[in-house]
């Protein structure tokens, strides 16, 4: 055999070989296919992909149908959403945004938070939401319109944050007419107050030798008049503390020493009920940072309620303890307790537990609603345990202070400062600005 016709049979065999290996890979690939898509055959394989082509176009037409959609519901929207990629620049902001932050329709996308919201807070608020995953924030708007913004981040489980602004302009504006309306309220009840609580006590001494009715009926009116000033003190305290424009004199404080100087304060008031007060501590906890008057007047708060709502006789327990960053501080009574359905609304302004249940015992329902004003601007949290007829624990918690922190320093938050002229100067010695005084209490319970 001559060379031409060897080489001619081996270029036969690759063709061949290379043939049978392509129809080999054709016929694999088909018994994949025909394997993967449940087909039975190489029709049926072309039917299926077929259909799956077709169904994945009406996906992607429903996607951008979808992405549309909500694109122009963003646009009905009367709050502000504004979308932020990672590097915190503006990926989508819809009108209403636009609008609130008094800028051009469009001219928010592609610059950065800080250029379109015009104040640095709404970094500090976006990066809290990356990292933590939700943040709130209030902003004042620099434009001609001056509105105050709400901010609420959310992170995006795909990438970048959410923020939905809502204008509270009118909501502040009409908070701030409450609060002036209440303040001067309050001051001008003040002044015939003490004229009336300085006659009923004058009163009360002409009346030494006085027929026991006329002197039941003046130390009626001195009680009554000790309500009042209790409930002028509280609705301007509330008012105060809800406005925002108050400070808290931050210092390291120690809550077993407040816890200590509380019960003591209501000793005799709850031993009048025939009630104990004991105090359950360990030799120390760690000191938290907070206004340390304030702090106490919590705990009056609570303490004054545990021995107002618990039956003559028995225990009152005060707890400190330290609880995992924080100082937890509590109180249990053997009292009334608190219906499950009212455990969470106790702490709203003016709210009581049934009226009826409660008559004699006093009380103007702000008590609580102060409370928790005070410690939520601690960073802190109150709660009530309780179960109706088998008394109640109240608890709060305060976060530990930092290791090393500095001096006494004012800072501004929502809760005012206790030395304010506003509290603290009707008629009672000890009245003050969280509400009721330890002085003013015996006076001021005719139950
Ligand atoms: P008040 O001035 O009426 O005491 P608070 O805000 O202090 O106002 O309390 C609100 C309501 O919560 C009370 O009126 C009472 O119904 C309920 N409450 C508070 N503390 C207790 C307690 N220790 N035991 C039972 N009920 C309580």
């Amino acid at each position: 055999m001559d060379t031409v016709a060897i080489l001619f049979i081996v270029l036969l065999a690759i063709l061949l070989g290379w043939a049978l290996a392509i129809a080999m890979s054709r016929g694999r690939t088909m018994e994949r296919l025909e394997e993967v898509t449940g087909a039975v055959d190489a029709d049926d394989v072309e039917r299926r992909v077929r259909m799956a082509l077709e169904q994945a176009e009406d996906a992607r037409w429903v996607a951008e149908q979808t992405s549309h959609d909500s694109g122009y519901l963003t646009e009905l929207l009367t709050s502000g959403i504004v979308r932020l990629r990672d590097d915190l620049t503006v990926e989508s902001a819809n009108g209403a945004a636009h609008v609130m932050l008094g800028r051009r329709l469009g001219s928010m996308v592609g610059r950065s938070a800080l250029e379109a919201f015009i104040d640095v807070r709404i970094e500090g608020i976006a990066r809290a939401a990356m990292e933590f995953g939700s943040a709130n924030g209030e902003l004042t708007v620099r434009s001609s319109s001056g509105a105050t913004v709400t901010v609420r981040a959310r992170r995006s489980p795909v990438s970048g944050v959410w923020l939905v602004l809502e204008d509270v302009s009118e909501l502040r504006r009409l908070q701030r007419i409450r609060a002036e309306f209440i303040d001067n309220l309050s001051h001008e009840l003040r002044t015939p107050l003490t004229t009336i609580s300085l006659l009923a006590e004058t009163a009360a001494r002409d009346a030494e030798s006085a027929s026991p009715r006329l002197r039941d009926r003046i130390s009626k009116i001195e009680v009554e008049t000790g309500h009042l000033t209790q409930m002028v003190n509280e609705l301007l305290d509330l008012s105060l503390i809800e406005s925002g424009t108050s400070q808290l004199l931050l210092d390291e404080v120690d809550l077993i020493r407040v816890a200590r100087a509380t019960a003591e304060r209501l000793r005799l008031f709850a031993e009048r009920q025939g009630l104990r007060i004991d105090v359950e501590v360990p030799d120390r906890v760690s000191p938290v940072r907070g206004d340390e008057d304030r702090l106490g007047q919590v705990l009056v708060n609570l303490l004054h309620n545990a021995v107002k709502f618990s039956p003559d006789g028995g225990q009152i327990l005060v707890g400190v303890r330290e609880d995992e960053g924080n100082v937890r501080v509590w109180v249990r009574d053997p009292g009334i307790g608190v219906p499950r359905a009212d455990l969470a609304r106790i702490f709203e302004r003016f709210y009581k537990v049934d009226r009826a249940r409660v008559r004699g015992r006093g009380g103007t329902g702000l008590g609580l609603s102060i409370a928790r004003h005070v410690i939520e601007s601690h960073g802190g949290r109150i709660w009530a345990e309780s179960e109706e007829g088998s008394g109640s624990t109240f608890l709060f918690t305060v976060p530990m202070a930092p290791p090393a922190t500095g001096a006494p320093q004012a800072t501004s938050g929502a809760v005012v400062n206790g030395s304010q002229p506003a509290s603290g100067a009707v008629g009672e010695s000890g009245a003050t600005a969280a509400g009721k005084s330890a002085d003013a209490v015996p006076g001021s319970d005719p139950g």
